[in-house]
């Protein structure tokens, strides 16, 4: 029997990342951050000096991406580490986010991608947060989740969540890049960013993290 897997999927600034970083914990479950290896790949593709249009070398790059994930219990942080250098920090800038997107449209590169996604499905479970978890990824997966927002309200927690860290940030730009972002997600021609057939579609505009978070888990307690 292979570990089961509940997967969320939504656009940027959904609560996505919070909501599945909780329910990992909650469960003692694994977590995939897929967003993040399409972000360390545009980091190492600009290392490399490889333009969004070299498919090729973009596609050797992410099969044999040295990159690895690692917890810290006492900070609640995810290390990402590439080739040795940690870009933890660097990976959340929102320049970073559109050069990920760019790079994410090419089909190529998302199937090198696929084998290294799947490998993180390990037991007890795992939680996977992206953009086709549920539609291409883990398309077996036992719970989906569709989550999304306004995107005002997206933008606006955005804006926080930069000032938290210290980013300079100015808020009409960040929903214009959101915009811009969700219609480079979902216009794609391959893994466009859509809710799974099967899924729950949570609309988080007006709910509080923890509201979010109950009603994954009672959605998951029926499925599993
Ligand atoms: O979720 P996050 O903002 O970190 O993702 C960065 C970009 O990576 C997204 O805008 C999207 O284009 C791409 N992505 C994707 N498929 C995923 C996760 C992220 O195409 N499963």
């Amino acid at each position: 029997r292979h570990a089961p897997v509940i997967t969320i999927d939504g656009p940027s600034g959904s609560g996505k990342g919070t909501v599945c970083r909780l329910l990992a914990e909650t469960l003692g479950w694994h977590l995939l951050d897929s967003g993040a290896i399409y972000r360390v790949l545009a980091i190492a593709a600009m290392h490399h000096d490889f333009e969004p249009s070299d498919e090729d070398s973009l596609v050797a790059l992410a099969t044999d991406l040295d990159v690895e994930f690692h917890a810290n219990e006492e900070t609640g942080l995810t290390h990402v580490i590439l080739e040795g250098e940690d870009i933890t920090m660097t990976i959340r800038t929102e320049q970073v986010g559109n050069d990920a997107s760019k790079i994410a449209a090419l089909p190529r590169v998302r199937e090198a991608l696929l084998r290294r996604q799947r490998g993180f499905r390990e037991m007890p479970g795992l939680v996977a947060d992206g953009r086709d978890m549920g539609t291409v990824v883990f398309p077996d997966a036992e719970a989906k989740i569709f989550l999304t927002a306004s995107a005002e309200e997206r933008a606006q927690r955005r804006f926080q969540q930069l000032q938290e860290k210290g980013f300079d940030a100015n808020i009409d730009e960040l929903v214009n890049e959101i915009k811009d972002r969700d219609d480079r997600d979902m216009n794609r021609s391959v893994a466009p960013l859509k809710p799974a057939e099967d899924s729950l579609f949570l609309d988080s505009t007006d709910l509080s993290i923890d509201e979010v978070v109950a009603k994954v888990l009672q959605f998951a307690h029926k499925k599993l």
